[in-house]
């Protein structure tokens, strides 16, 4: 009844036969179920036979519950065995009964002995071989049924398509990577430059453990398109892996097999999907990693990037070590901010600014409209969008540093001619305005006119012949788009004392920020809103002692007249968009700014926006992101940026119309910025006036 194919089992099948006879009933005995008072029975007969009388009644129980088993294992096989026999259809009806089962079983070992053969042809390193075999091998003696033969057969059918051995040749020539470059996109020179290098020291060095590139900007700046550019230009396979909400850590390094629907993590996973083993790997959104309770992604990231680890990098799910050395990695993320350290450690941060709009302008007519036209099944022969309506649609309908939402506008006004092409009719009266930006004169004339269709040349006169491309005017973008959803409030908002116009830098470029300050009576508090971080709240305490120290400098009183401005006297200080958390020493001094002009009574300049930190001696100290804060503000359609004097040298990374546009006044101290920002300057000095009738 034992069971002989156990190692263990023959054995002592073995051990019992060589035994002295009279041995047996004690140790039969201590190897059946016996309860201990039945084992007590056994000890207590001395006699040999009569040992032998109380052993045998045992042993025959054992013996048929041992059948009994036997019996409800053998139905519960065929019963299996049957469903299995029905399922192929087919076949019952062909060869009926045992031979069909037969057949089953064969194909299924045939898949196995398959399989088999792919782990010894394939290019996998020894050790995962060996494990691979292990796995056929116990994948034999499994009966299918088990869940766990699916799940050993999907890991082997992994290990065998894994391109372990298998890559493409680099074809790296710098001057064409310089050209596709440059063809893909426009502007962005200093990335374009860097990637160049990086490419040509690969070039030169064959096997470049360098550091990971990082494109860090706001969304849709052209970061992952650049990347696949690189891939483009290596002639390797591209790949993008969003990081975005990635908390887990088994998402990067895979889930361990003894988990019910365990799967390898995304790096494996990117690896079967390409089939080779050097592709370009775009690691998106880096900052945007998240944490939780199942352990941290980035530290398996690490692990990942890292050139000393990862030519053995072991997902949890495959449990052999891959080499991850071919795979170029690049990076992507809004801001620097959020990236775990360790990992920024590991990488080189490339600043991708935004677009200025002359910038916009050009990738929209080079690359955004022939895209979106051809996307659209559409020809320039049949839609031509001037640089007017361009601008119009940058300026009226978007408000991004990058080019994503213009390039959704364009995809919408594609729509919407796709439909009138489609149609076979053209909106005769547009056709005729070639001059986009001429004055309301046209406006009815398009509202009034019906659609024509192609050919009925006679209506009016108004339908053009269909090779008539159909232009979209700034009318025509209204009926498109609906009415425009930025307009310029700027000098509105700058009506009144206490407000002045900063400069900030949020992840998604630069911004223009509004700080409003107003004074009421009360004992001398100062309230702050509008979501401010502890460091800008610092900067309101700092700004308002400079002023107080300040005040008789500057003639500034509080409504009473006094020099003690917060005698008798309540400050509220707010920053609008108030849903919208801001930190940062940079707003500085536009408090500083926003609060004399409460105190003075007089207006901020409505076209001057500014940033700088400041000290309590009233330095003005240099700040980041001055060229997204430069661009925000010509966007906005300011004048006068003013910037701490020590970060004159960014000025030279700002487009040549851009600064030719704005005029910059650096300041190094609060004096100056003051001067700069009202009228007429703000120093006592400038203001004979008031020397002649107060002091
Ligand atoms: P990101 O990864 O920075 O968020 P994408 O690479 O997805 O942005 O870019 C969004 C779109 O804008 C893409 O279609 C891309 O081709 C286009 N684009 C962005 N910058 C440029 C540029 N300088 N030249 C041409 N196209 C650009």
């Amino acid at each position: 009844m034992l069971d002989m194919s156990v190692p263990a089992v023959a054995k002592l099948r073995r051990l019992l036969d060589s035994l002295p006879r009279e041995a047996l009933p004690d140790i039969l005995t201590s190897i059946i179920r016996t309860s201990n008072k039945e084992k007590l029975q056994i000890l207590d007969a001395v006699s040999l036979e009569d040992r032998f009388k109380a052993t045998i009644p045992l042993l025959v129980r054992q013996i048929e519950g041992l059948k009994l088993l036997q019996k409800t294992r053998k139905h519960k096989q065929d019963d299996e065995k049957r469903v299995i026999a029905i399922r192929p259809m087919r076949r019952v009806t062909h060869v009926p009964g045992a031979l069909e089962e037969e057949e089953e079983e064969e194909e299924d070992s045939d898949d196995v002995v398959l399989l088999e053969r792919k782990v010894r042809t394939s290019s996998m390193p020894e050790p995962a071989r060996r494990v691979c075999l292990k796995e056929v091998k116990r994948l034999k003696k499994m009966p299918q049924s088990m869940p766990e033969y699916a799940l050993t057969r999907n890991y082997l059918e992994l290990m065998v398509e894994l391109p372990w051995n298998k890559s493409t040749t680099d074809r790296l020539d710098i001057r064409a990577a310089r050209v596709l470059l440059d063809n893909d996109h426009y502007a962005m020179e200093k990335l374009k430059k860097r990637v160049l290098e990086y490419l040509a020291v690969r070039q030169l060095k064959n096997n470049l453990k360098g550091p990971i590139l990082c494109f860090v900007g706001p969304p849709g700046v052209g970061k992952t398109s650049v990347g696949r550019s690189v891939a483009k230009t290596l002639g390797r396979e591209f790949h993008r892996i969003a990081l975005g909400g990635v908390c887990d850590q088994s998402d990067i390094r895979g889930h361990r097999r003894t988990y019910v629907g365990s799967m390898p993590g995304r790096i494996i996973n990117g690896l079967k999907t390409v089939g080779v083993n050097n592709p370009v790997f775009l690691l998106d959104e880096v900052d945007k990693l998240g944490k939780s309770l199942q352990g941290d992604p980035a530290a398996a990231l690490l692990e990942v990037l890292d050139p000393e680890q990862n030519h053995n990098f072991t997902d949890h799910y495959l449990n052999v070590a891959f080499d991850l050395s071919q795979v170029l990695f690049i990076a992507t993320a809004n801001t620097t901010a959020t990236i775990p350290a360790a990992l920024l450690d590991r990488m080189e941060v490339i600043q991708v600014p935004g677009y200025t709009q002359e910038e916009k302008i050009e990738i929209a007519h080079r690359h955004l409209i022939p895209k979106q036209l051809d996307q659209h099944g559409l020809t320039p022969q049949q839609l031509q969008i001037p640089p007017a309506t361009t601008l119009g649609i940058i300026t009226r309908y978007t408000r991004e540093a990058g080019v994503r939402s213009l390039d959704r506008k364009l995809g919408a006004i594609c729509r919407a001619v796709a439909v009138k092409v489609a149609e076979g009719q053209h909106r005769g009266a547009k056709l005729e305005r070639t001059d986009a930006l001429e004055a309301e004169g046209g406006r009815e004339r398009s509202e009034d006119v019906e659609p024509q269709p192609i050919g009925d040349s006679g209506a009016a006169g108004l339908a053009l012949p269909p090779e008539m491309p159909i232009l979209i005017d700034l009318h025509a973008l209204k009926d498109i788009l609906g009415p425009p959803m930025y307009e310029m409030e700027v000098s509105e908002r700058l009506s009144q004392p206490g407000v002045a116009i900063g400069l900030a830098w949020t992840p998604l470029g630069g911004e223009l920020m509004f700080v409003e300050a107003s004074r009421m009576d009360g004992e001398g508090q100062l309230t702050l809103t509008g979501q401010l971080g502890d460091v800008m709240k610092e900067s309101a305490h700092l700004a308002i002692s400079w002023l107080r120290s300040n005040a008789k400098k500057y003639h500034l009183t509080n409504a009473s007249g006094s020099f003690d401005l917060l005698d008798n006297t309540d400050i509220h200080l707010h920053f609008p968009a108030g849903a919208v958390t801001k930190d940062g020493p940079s707003a500085g001094v536009t408090i500083v700014t926003c609060l004399a002009s409460l105190f003075s009574g007089r207006l901020v300049r409505s076209d001057v926006a500014m940033t700088g930190e400041i000290t309590l001696r009233g330095l003005v100290l240099p700040v980041g992101g001055i060229k997204d804060k430069v661009l925000a503000a010509h966007r906005a359609g300011l004048k006068r940026v003013i910037l701490p004097q020590r970060n004159e040298k960014d000025l030279e990374e700002i487009p040549g119309n851009v600064r030719r546009d704005l005029s910059f006044v650096t300041a190094s101290c609060l004096d100056e910025v003051l001067n700069a920002a009202f009228d007429g300057g703000f120093s006592v000095k400038a203001r004979p006036g008031l020397l002649n009738s107060k002091l």
